[in-house]
């Protein structure tokens, strides 16, 4: 066994607590920050490096190369050092110090791009260097399908399996939105009666780090707005305040995105009737984020 064997198979927990506010709907999310990395981008790193070892595009020598808000950088660069592969990381110079200490624990190289261009930036520049083959692997995972179908294979599966076929709702925000395409795509397989939710923050300028406002930003590849049956729209400050309360009310510390997702899966549950499961996704640690202001309470 090793770390690439580690990931998935997340708890499915019930957010009791939370879920009172409802009449009768259950409220459940899948805890990735259980991940080896400590995130849900474990799922989409490891499938991203398969796929190229399998297809022969990523050779011993290489190094792999990405643009990553954080959480798949530091997947990489935990699969580049076990795997024995070199890693270049472009980033937002203003994404946490402990996420960009933690890809340099692995021994990752970091190349930090203006904060005034958020992901896009990260992305643009990535992609420039990437037009070196021969030195660079590019998984690209706003674009590569490999993302989307870890979700297919492993989440979807997961969510199936640990609700016994039960779920209704499916709901998540979206950065590549991997998570939210390949795993509504199996659940709608399984059950096309499954309604999938997408959330979204409700400004381009918003502090809902890791995910995508994808009116005003470059849209992923593999990104089908038709795929959402409807969207849940969230403001930084109602996921900061339910970030909080998933710490203080359900014992979870998970990272700004996470409380986006519950507030907004306790939002549509609050519309639905007695007996509907809705699933979300906590998509990483509280500790990401321990030096923010919005800790300090
Ligand atoms: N939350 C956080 C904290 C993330 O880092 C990401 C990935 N950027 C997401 C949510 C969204 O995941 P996905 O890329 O699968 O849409």
């Amino acid at each position: 066994m090793d770390v690439l064997d580690c990931v998935g198979n997340t708890p499915l927990i019930e957010l009791k607590n939370i879920s009172r506010e409802t009449s009768g709907v259950r409220i459940f999310a899948k805890a990735e920050f259980l991940n080896p990395s400590g995130s849900v981008k474990d799922r989409a790193a490891r499938a991203m490096l398969l796929d190229g070892l399998e297809s022969g595009r990523l050779t011993s020598g290489k190094r792999i190369l990405d643009a990553t808000s954080g959480n798949t950088g530091i997947a990489f660069a935990m699969f580049g050092a076990a795997l024995g592969f070199g890693v270049t990381l472009y980033l937002p110079e203003n994404c946490s110090e402990e996420r960009k200490r933690m890809m340099k624990s692995f021994g990752a190289e970091l190349m930090e791009t203006s904060p005034l261009e958020g992901s896009d930036g990260a992305f643009l520049s990535a992609r420039a260097a990437a037009e070196d083959t021969d030195t660079y692997f590019y998984p690209d995972q706003y674009n590569n399908i490999a993302n989307p179908r870890a979700h297919y294979d492993t989440t979807g599966v997961e969510i199936w399996e640990q609700t016994d076929g039960v779920v209704t709702h499916f709901i998540t925000g979206m950065g590549t939105s991997g998570t939210f395409m390949g795993t509504s795509k199996r659940l709608k397989e399984y059950n096309p009666g499954v309604q999938a939710v997408a959330v979204q923050p409700d400004s381009p300028f918003h502090g809902v780090e890791g995910v995508k406002h994808m009116d005003s930003t470059i849209h992923p590849g593999f990104y089908d707005p038709n795929a959402a049956d409807a969207f849940e729209w969230i403001s930084t400050e109602g996921a900061y305040a339910m970030t909080r309360r998933l710490a203080k009310e359900e014992g979870l510390f998970t990272g700004i995105s996470s409380g986006g997702n519950a507030l907004a899966a306790l939002n549509l549950a609050k519309k639905l009737r007695s007996g509907s499961v809705v699933v979300t996704t906590l998509c990483d640690s509280g500790a990401r984020y321990l030096s923010d202001a919005f800790w300090r309470v």
